[in-house]
């Protein structure tokens, strides 16, 4: 985006002001606007006028329209912006056409939500061709929706050729950060990987054995990993449909020179709930009727030991049931050993929602290195795939 001259041109930006609304449709977390303010600011400065879009929620086309209309942002754009920002009630169309000819130097349009199109989840050319037509610039700073090959984050790009079209600063630290570990990681580089399923991440662990030094396996997927070696894990998540598969990836890893943890022990419970019996027990000798629902003590040491002696660390998916407070110790332990690792010089990233709300809920989102705010994006981007927004602006 810096090497773009923004003066006296309008600049389509696709910002991701998809924020809860109460039932009074008042915004009720406006980070997601706040983050996408610096970006803004810029272009302005820099003499830029602003047509904005974006997609608020999963409307049904037609239907939803009141309920999911961005007009419902407008006000807390506006305030946080510090500008008056206009609003037109369509994204495409005559109407539009109008609203963006009428605008003047350093104004601000905020067009309606994309997604009262079905074009816009299709990507369809001529609906994308009608966005990309409002402006001279394409920006894109929706990281949270880089994976996904939609007419506002991918195909209006092919309309711009490569000196008119850019990453807004969010997505520029997105792509720039998972690049960084992806291929330019300082050994020893260790992922932490946890969350309920294996079948959720083994296109993770498969890119990231042939990458990392170290991968630390936790949370509910760790069951499965466990069973595939013999051990007995009670009531303890488990599909029994990957257990091949998880051997395989132990065996892999072995060949790679990847080392994979498992925890050697867990905290057990005697059901699923917060007020559960619990016991901590060796990882392969759960009771039948019991379930491991945290990394143990002992899991908490060996981990900690090794991110601490690590210099690039990413994490995915929490160690434990961390909802529940007596499961929780495992993935804030991990957390501080993180933050302590980045402390002492590693580059930390934490990619993926649940990671991330455990790092927030810790109070540690200014101990690590870079917080990804786009959970799916940025697992896709971990898992080595590259992303259809991504892509669209690098061509
Ligand atoms: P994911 O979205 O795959 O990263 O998974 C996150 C979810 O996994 C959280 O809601 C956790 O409560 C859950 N989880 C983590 N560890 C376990 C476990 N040992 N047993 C059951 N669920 C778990």
């Amino acid at each position: 985006m810096k090497h773009i001259n923004f003066d006296n041109k309008k600049v389509l930006i696709r910002v991701d002001f998809n924020v809860p609304l109460d039932d009074q449709l008042h915004v009720t977390d406006s980070t997601r606007i706040e983050k996408a303010i610096p970006t803004l600011k810029y272009i302005l400065e820099q003499g830029g006028t602003l047509i904005v879009c974006t997609h608020l929620g999963r409307p049904k086309p037609s239907t939803d329209n009141a309920k999911y209309s961005t007009m419902h942002l407008k006000d807390t754009f506006s305030a946080l912006l510090r500008k008056e920002v206009k609003f037109v009630n369509d994204c495409v169309g005559d109407v539009v056409s109008s609203a963006v000819a009428a605008l003047k130097k350093g104004d601000v349009l905020l067009l309606e939500n994309t997604r009262f199109y079905k074009e816009e989840t299709e990507g369809e050319p001529e609906f994308s061709k009608q966005l990309a037509s409002l402006a001279d610039i394409y920006i894109n700073d929706a990281f949270g929706t880089a994976h996904r090959a939609h007419a506002s984050t991918t195909t209006v790009a092919n309309y711009f050729d490569k000196y008119h079209k850019g990453f807004g600063f969010l997505m520029d630290a997105e792509v720039s950060n998972g690049l960084k570990v992806l291929h330019d990681a300082e050994s020893p580089f260790t992922a932490i990987v946890g969350g309920a399923k294996v079948s959720d991440k083994i296109q993770l662990l498969e890119n990231l054995i042939a990458k990392a030094d170290n991968i630390l396996i936790g949370g509910g997927m760790a069951y499965t990993f466990i069973k595939s070696t013999g051990g007995e894990i009670g009531k303890s998540l488990c599909e029994n449909e990957f257990l091949e598969l998880a051997k395989e990836i132990l065996a892999k890893a072995g060949d790679k020179g990847c080392k994979i943890y498992l925890p050697e022990d867990s905290v057990s419970a005697s059901v699923f709930g917060a007020d559960a019996e619990t016991k901590v027990v060796p990882s392969n000798t759960i009771s039948p009727e019991w379930m491991g629902l945290d990394i143990g003590p002992l899991a908490v040491d060996a981990f900690s030991k090794v991110i601490m002696a690590s210099k690039t660390i990413i994490w995915n998916g929490p160690m434990g049931v961390f909802e529940f407070e007596k499961f929780s110790n495992g993935t804030f332990a991990i957390a501080h050993a993180v933050a302590a690792a980045t402390k002492n010089g590693a580059f930390s990233l934490i990619g993926g929602g649940d990671s991330v709300s455990a790092i927030n809920k810790a109070g540690l989102e200014d101990s690590v290195s870079f917080v990804s705010t786009g959970g799916g994006a940025m697992l896709e981007m971990l898992e080595g795939k590259i992303l259809p927004g991504v892509a669209a602006i690098q061509e």
